[in-house]
């Protein structure tokens, strides 16, 4: 594959369509819409530490470590939002 310009990689990442998504964001497309929501809910709450998310999603069969689910929280992961 030929690489890319920088241009178009920047515009393919502000985009985000085709990016990997990290586990987090996975796991959060692979569950039901109320788990979703539920899991949705407590990314935004500050109240609820990532190690806690984390170990809830581990006990549903969705390996998620603490520092994907803090990445992605911050959106600093590789998912489009
Ligand atoms: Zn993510």
């Amino acid at each position: 594959m030929a690489e890319k310009s920088l241009f178009a990689q920047f515009k393919e990442r502000s985009q985000g369509r085709r990016g990997p998504r990290c586990t987090m964001g996975l796991a959060i497309e692979a569950m039901n819409e109320k788990d979703r929501e539920d899991t949705l809910a407590a990314l935004a709450e500050p109240g609820i530490l990532g190690t806690a998310i984390s170990r809830v999603l581990k006990a549903h069969g969705f390996d998620v470590g603490a520092d994907t689910v803090n990445r992605h929280r911050r959106r600093v992961c590789s998912c489009e939002s």
